[in-house]
């Protein structure tokens, strides 16, 4: 395809090492070549292809000198976007990268949209929709294991298997074609037959897709926890202990009427996003420092929680509310204190909550969080599914994707049940074939196109 030459800035706004400006499409070469001379006056073109070439930035307008840069030119197609390609290494800082880009812009490139260079990937055929997605989730990983799946999807682990899937489904169609146009050849039955073991086949492996997408969500969010506990019980000890050692990323909520920190920690491949620790830092009852409404709203959003009893103490009314507002939570329940003499009375807690982890901790002793961290790796990656398999559906769009396709095969398996007319069943794995190729790109339209790259950072 002939697109017109855009530029971006690459890296990051701000102070830093270096600052990239990259340049992509039938001029990049050209304008390279106009604001870039080495040492030797050569200019960009002059030098060697693939290599990054010391040299100078000028300003073609009035020569004059811009920054001290490395400059390479690629050309099509072996790039990121299969587009000619000039990337400038000058001086990190607002300055430097904005008076480069500038000089690009008035050169005769077109500033970048957002996500434009994948999306040319895209457009070029170099990688496919879901490759170009898992783009932009590597960039946005918070943790090692979501980076690596994403890695995975970047090198074609869901197009592969999409493709697998799609090649299936071309070939019931062909038997269905051919039944159709040679309706003589009493072919029926043997299709009938075929058609219901490839359409199996097909309904089967979506199915384990779509087993992923638990897995896939909680790489993808974070499994959403909340500790709970009335005051003094150990909760900021146990979030401070679960830092010390997981710590992934932590990025402050702008917008949000109370200070809302998130704390991405990284339990055994598990990223656990604990919210609302502003709170519990100020080692204050959520319950009562939100209120019961906004307590239930943020247990109401919770994948986890840990609930936090002090066995030192006996029960009071307090707790037995918590042990009443988790009652159908997912929850791990920590009896905190084990060093001191036991108070609790811990047959009333597992009678009020039969179906619960319960763990001993110290947590002040350090004494219990293995267990709390292998309990929690245990219930959210269950042995169905593996992180290291290589497919994990993380993308909201795919997950939709398969369960349109899972029903059109679906009504397609239960028309062949039924010996209904092949023509009927055709739409419905045409439907299937059709779904799926919107992951991989092969049948989406532009307006969904548009929608995906407008989600990705400018300059990638
Ligand atoms: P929070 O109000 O629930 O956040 O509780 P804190 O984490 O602030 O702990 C309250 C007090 O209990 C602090 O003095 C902690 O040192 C102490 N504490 C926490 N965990 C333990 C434990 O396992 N054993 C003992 N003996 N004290 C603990």
């Amino acid at each position: 395809m002939d697109f017109d030459t855009i530029a971006a800035i690459a890296t990051a706004p701000g102070e830093a090492g270096i600052g990239i400006i990259r340049i992509s499409g039938k001029d990049a070469i050209e304008i390279g070549d106009k604001i870039f001379k080495n040492k030797k006056q050569l200019s960009l073109k002059e030098c060697e292809e693939r290599k990054l070439n010391y040299g100078y930035i000028f300003d073609p307008k009035n020569g004059q000198k811009v920054d001290e840069v490395l400059a390479v030119y690629i050309k099509a197609p072996y790039t990121y976007t299969r587009e000619d390609i000039v990337e400038i290494n000058c001086h990190g800082g607002i300055i430097p990268v904005r008076r480069i880009l500038e000089i690009v812009l008035e050169n005769g490139a077109r500033l970048a949209e957002r996500g434009e260079f994948t999306k040319r990937a895209f457009l070029n055929g170099r990688i496919d929709l879901s490759q170009a997605e898992a783009v932009m989730d590597l960039i946005s990983a918070k943790t090692d294991t979501s980076f690596n799946v994403s890695l995975n999807q970047l090198e074609g682990s869901i197009s592969n298997e999409v493709k697998k899937l799609q090649n299936v489904l071309l070939s019931m169609l062909a038997h269905v074609e051919a039944s159709i146009d040679f309706p003589e050849d009493d072919v029926e039955d043997l299709t009938y037959e075929t058609l219901k073991e490839q359409g199996s086949f097909v309904l089967e492996k979506i199915n384990k897709l779509l087993g992923t997408v638990y897995t896939g969500k909680i790489l993808r969010e974070g499994l959403k926890t909340v500790i709970l506990g009335k005051p003094n019980v150990g909760k900021s000890s146990l979030l401070n202990a679960i830092l010390r050692e997981n710590r992934a990323i932590v990025t402050d909520i702008p917008g949000t009427t109370r200070d809302i920190i998130e704390e991405y920690v990284n339990i055994k491949g598990v990223p656990l996003k604990i919210i609302d620790t502003a709170g519990i830092r100020q080692t204050e009852d959520i319950v009562e420092k939100l209120g019961v409404d906004k307590a239930k709203e943020l247990l109401g959003e919770a994948d986890l929680v840990i609930a936090v009893f002090d066995t030192s103490k006996e029960l009071t009314e307090e707790d037995y509310y918590i042990i009443d507002l988790i009652k159908d939570k997912t929850t791990i329940v920590l009896l905190n204190k084990s060093d001191l003499p036991s108070k609790i009375d811990e047959i009333d807690i597992k009678e009020h909550l039969p179906d619960k982890r319960i763990i001993h901790t110290s947590i002040s002793k350090n004494e219990g969080i293995d267990k709390l961290e292998d309990i929690i790796e245990e219930m959210f990656l269950s042995s169905e599914v593996k992180i290291t398999d290589s497919i994990i559906i993380t993308n909201v769009r795919h997950r939709d994707q398969l369960l349109k396709a899972k029903s059109n095969i679906e009504d397609a398996l239960n028309s062949l049940e039924s010996n209904m007319p092949l023509d009927c069943i055709e739409v419905d794995i045409k439907g299937c074939w059709e779904n799926l190729g919107e992951i991989t790109g092969d049948t989406v339209g532009e307006d969904i196109i548009d929608k995906i790259f407008s989600e990705f950072c400018i300059g990638k």
